[in-house]
This record gives C-alpha cells, structure tokens and sequence, in this order.
C-alpha cells in the first residue's frame, strides 16, 4: 500500500509525475519539496501537491521521486538514500546518469535507488508547465537496475507500465555516452542556431516574419532552461566535446562542399541522411 509520495523538485518532471502518481495511487498524500517556495505555492495551489516539506521532515517515505537539476541530485541523493526504509523506492530522473550511480554507488541504501531518465519533457519549466500525459508512450531508460532490489525495481517498472511507457535499460556510462549525441548535442546545436540568427538579424521582427516552422522547430530547444542545461553540460563534459568535435567536422565537411561547389556530392549526402525518416517513423 503506497501511502506517502514524495516528490523532490515540483517543476515540470516532478509535476508530470505527480499528476500520474496521484491517478496510480489515489489513496497516497503527494508531498512536494522544493526550493522555491513560489514553486511550491503554485504546485499545493493546482492540487499537483497535497503538502510541502523539507527534506529533513521526510518520514515514512513509499516512494521519493528527486526531480531537481542534475548538480543537486548529485548533492542531495546520499542524504536522501539516508531517509529510507525496507519498503522504499527512490528514482531520480536525472538527464545525466553516470556521476548520480557513481555517488551513491556504496550507499548502504543502495538497494533502494531506481536511476531513470524519462525521455520526454518540453522546452518549459516550473509546475505551471507539468502535464497529465506527458510520459504517455514516451520511453524511459533505466539504468544500472542490477544494483536496484527486486521488489523495488518491479514496483517501479509496474508505475512505468500504467503510465503507459516503453521501458528500456542501459549501463548509466553507455547512457551518458549514447544521449550526449542523441539530445545533449541536439539542445546545444539549437542554442548556437539561436545565436547565428540573433548575431546576424539584429531586427526581432525581421526574425518573427521569416520564422518558417522549419527555423522554429529546429531553435524550440532553445527555449529551455540554461540553469538546467549548464548543469547537464558540465555534468557529461567529455561525452558532449566528442560528439561536438564529431558535428563540428561535419559542419566543416559540408561547408568546404559548398564553397568547392560540389553539389552532387551535397545532394547525394543529404539524400543518405533523410534515412532519419525511416528511423524515426512513429516518434509523434
Ligand atoms: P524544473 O521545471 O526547473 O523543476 C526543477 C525544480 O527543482 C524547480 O522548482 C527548482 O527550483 C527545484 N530545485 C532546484 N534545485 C533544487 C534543490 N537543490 N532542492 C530542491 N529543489 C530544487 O526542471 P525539470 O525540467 O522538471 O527537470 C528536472 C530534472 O529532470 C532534471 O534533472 C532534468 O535533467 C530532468 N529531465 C528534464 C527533462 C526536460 O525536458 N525538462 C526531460 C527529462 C529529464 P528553482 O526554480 O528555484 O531552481
């Protein structure tokens, strides 16, 4: 019987998740910790939360969900580990995955511990932004689950299978290697597009009237938080330099094609990479 949900960081991961957690689980008091009490206010106001706490005050906890940015889940997952008892699970949802298992990785709680990235999320933050069926579909990795018990690891991937989510699994090291190309560079790809635009078109409405849907999807990314960002960049530094370096030369390479005029060449490249298609048929 899961009684008491703890949700720490109430923005749009902690939110999502609460939302569904209170469909799963209608009986249990959702508790929301937060360091922004504006945040808190607004997440007890929409009903997202039934109460708000401190970490300290966590008492009985079934399931403890740490949502924050990944900087501090490194710092406050070996004292959250700390308020476990036999029957909990605790799940980060951290963007990043190998330094959060390395930290508690001795942790005599480790047991408890499910490390997750839900691969789903928009460019908003805060509990304003949290969506009821933001997970729906979506996949979620879990990494590590050897090191996780086995009664907590099936409670977790039950949740994960009423929420209606594809569950994958990973080593957290492949992990952080793997979604350095697959989103990190993709985040920072649409920050730089940003800034070419804005460095060149100095006039905003120059820049709002040409704005086909093609420049508009390809700069959303850069909506997102830079707080969150930085800390996923610093967090996966040397996966997210090679996999810069790598689409830096392809940036090269494609540059030198045009200057040289070589527009076979050009065609018949981006005629191989619209395979992208085939590969990402059914994503919504
Ligand atoms: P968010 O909307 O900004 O929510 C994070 C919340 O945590 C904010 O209310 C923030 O308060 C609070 N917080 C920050 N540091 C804290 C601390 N030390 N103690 C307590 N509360 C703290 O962020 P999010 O998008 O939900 O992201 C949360 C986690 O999910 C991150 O680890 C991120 O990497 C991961 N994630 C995000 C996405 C996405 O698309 N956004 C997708 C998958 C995974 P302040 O506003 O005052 O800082």
């Amino acid at each position: 019987m899961i009684k008491k949900i703890y949700i720490i960081g109430i923005g749009l991961i902690g939110g999502s998740f609460a939302l569904e957690l209170r469909k799963l689980f209608p009986k249990s008091k959702i508790i929301g910790i937060d360091n922004s009490e504006n945040n808190l206010g607004k997440a007890l106001e929409l009903g997202i939360i039934d109460e708000k706490t401190i970490i300290s005050q966590i008492k009985n906890p079934d399931i403890i969900i740490v949502s924050v940015p990944v900087k501090s889940i490194i710092n406050l997952l070996p004292t959250i580990l700390d308020c476990a008892n036999n029957n909990t699970l605790i799940m980060d949802v951290g963007s990043t995955k190998n330094s959060i298992c390395k930290i508690i990785s001795d942790h005599p709680n480790r047991e408890n511990f499910l490390a997750t990235h839900p691969i789903a999320g928009t460019e908003f933050s805060g509990p304003t932004a949290a969506q009821e069926g933001l997970f729906k579909h979506k996949n979620i990795i879990v990494c590590d689950k050897d090191r996780t018990a086995k009664s907590k690891l099936q409670l977790g991937l039950k949740i994960f299978e009423l929420m209606k989510m594809q569950i994958s699994y990973m080593d957290s090291e492949s992990h952080d290697k793997h979604i350095a190309y697959v989103s990190h560079l993709s985040h920072i790809s649409s920050f730089m597009l940003g800034k070419t635009v804005m460095d060149e078109e100095k006039s905003e409405k120059n820049i709002f009237d040409m704005a086909g849907s093609g420049f508009e999807s390809t700069v959303r990314l850069a909506k997102s938080s830079p707080e969150m960002w930085t800390d996923i960049i610093h967090d996966n530094k040397e996966n997210i330099i090679k996999s810069l370096n790598d689409y830096i030369e392809n940036l090269a390479k494609i540059n030198c094609l045009i200057k040289n005029d070589r527009f076979e060449e050009l065609e018949s490249q981006l005629k191989s990479i619209n395979y992208i298609k085939t590969i990402l048929k059914g994503i919504n």
